[in-house]
């Protein structure tokens, strides 16, 4: 099933492969092939190579590597600190939220499939536990979810249409071939089990430090929730082997994360390409289980924020590379790293890693400057009410009146040097 090949570049992986919130988004689609959602999706609309995503084609893809390499060198701490003003306590913080991830899931930020945290075929009880029906299976799954660190968990039925035609996986154990390059696998996905049902995490990340974007502080944000994903995906996926049903998680590899949340009713799709919670706006990171275990499917929740994105251009205002189209959604992206026949916002994937390159650490002035992207405090849940109404003046004053209050600032290096001192 393997067919190696010896094809890939070495460059800086992790900064590289940093790409958190967009790592769904490059080919991230909105509702399901059994139309669950909202959204149009058009046969044009089929499985993507994971090879094509944007973070997968340092492996093959030369010319853009080159492109995005000739851009800036990684900057050393001490540059970064005097030009940007990180010190060593945001990077030591940044280097220890990522710390899980690295140790548990390496390489899971560009999807490295059925390795680590990610196996696909860990042990399974003998024994199957019986539940009453789907419905209490479901009930069930997702206390446990709850318990074990999930923030919001839904659940939809698995669907071929976002697992990836072909996997790519990095082979960090072999000796780079004589050309230096190291190598990797390429793929059919063959899981141990058909799965039936699919149960989507959400983890929140940090409000404080994601709103220091684009610095090494925010880099922590995102790496603790990379972290968490590994974390409380493999916890469910145990829980459900230990009732005695196949089941994996996975992050970035697989299959498309933002698909599944939606059909689950997690969140609608934004004009920035990434899940916009109700709770937490876009400042999440998703995680899937899949399972052998039949579960009775939630259903897809619009709650106006697709309606909200038509008059709020926030999060294209706030992109340093101009990766976030301003215009209507439309069926085509910009890049192989888009996948066609979905009507939505395609984000341009090369324009932002390569602003990711410049900058020297990652990027989430979309996620910061997006109005849904608060802390749960009452005035946020009045406007919540508000935003259902698909009234466009009101949601242009209020994206407006977001900003007035100060609300997702971007580029603050005040607030940056204040972190430390606050308790
Ligand atoms: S704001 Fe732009 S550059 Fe930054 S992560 Fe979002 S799309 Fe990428
Ligand atoms: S910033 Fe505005 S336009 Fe962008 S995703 Fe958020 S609500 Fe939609």
């Amino acid at each position: 099933m393997n067919n190696k090949t010896k094809t890939a570049i070495k460059l800086d992986r992790r900064q590289f492969l940093k790409i958190s919130a967009l790592a769904t988004t490059s080919g991230a689609l909105m509702g399901t092939s059994e139309n669950r959602s909202p959204i149009k999706i058009t046969n044009k609309c089929q499985r993507m190579d994971q090879k094509n995503t944007i973070f997968s084609r340092q492996l093959w893809d030369y010319e853009f590597v080159k492109r995005i390499e000739s851009s800036i060198d990684r900057a050393s701490m001490e540059a970064l600190e005097k030009v940007k003003g990180w010190t060593p306590l945001d990077q030591a913080l940044d280097a220890a939220a990522w710390a899980l991830d690295h140790k548990f899931a390496s390489g899971s930020e560009g999807g490295q499939p059925h390795s680590q945290a990610y196996e696909w075929d860990e042990p399974v009880r003998r024994k199957k536990v019986e539940f009453q029906n789907p419905k209490d299976a479901s009930r069930k799954i997702k206390k446990a979810a709850r318990y074990l660190g999930a923030d919001l968990v839904g659940i939809s039925p698995y669907d071929p249409l976002w697992t990836y035609s072909l996997l790519i996986k990095e082979n960090f154990e072999s000796e780079p071939g004589s050309d230096g390059k190291p190598e990797f696998e390429h793929f059919v996905p063959e899981f141990p089990f058909e799965p039936k049902s699919v149960v989507s995490i959400a983890v929140e990340m940090d409000y404080e430090t994601m709103a220091l974007s684009p610095s090494s502080l925010e880099s922590a944000a995102t790496g603790l929730g990379y972290s968490r994903m590994c974390s409380v995906g493999y916890s469910v996926a145990t829980f459900i082997r230990a009732l005695g049903y196949r089941a994996f998680a996975n992050g970035n590899d697989v299959s498309l994360s933002i698909p599944y949340a939606v059909a689950a009713g997690l969140g609608e799709l934004g004009r920035h390409g990434m899940l916009i919670t109700p709770e937490y706006g876009p400042r999440v990171r998703l995680v899937k289980v899949f399972t052998e275990l039949e579960l009775k499917p939630d259903n897809p929740k619009a709650f106006g924020a697709w309606e909200f994105c038509k008059n709020c251009k926030r999060c294209a205002d706030a992109c340093p590379s101009q990766a976030i189209p301003t215009g209507e959604p439309t069926l085509e992206g910009k890049t192989i790293s888009n996948n066609p026949g979905v009507l939505k916002w395609y984000i341009d994937p090369e324009k932002c890693i390569q602003f990711w390159r410049e900058n020297g650490t990652d990027c989430a002035n979309c996620i910061t400057a997006c109005p849904f992207n608060k802390p749960p405090m009452w005035h946020h849940q009045l406007s919540a009410g508000i935003v259902a109404l698909p009234v466009a003046p009101i949601h242009t004053i209020m994206a407006k009146m977001d900003k007035f209050f100060g609300f997702g600032d971007v580029n603050d290096r005040r607030a940056n040097a204040a972190f430390w001192e606050k308790d």
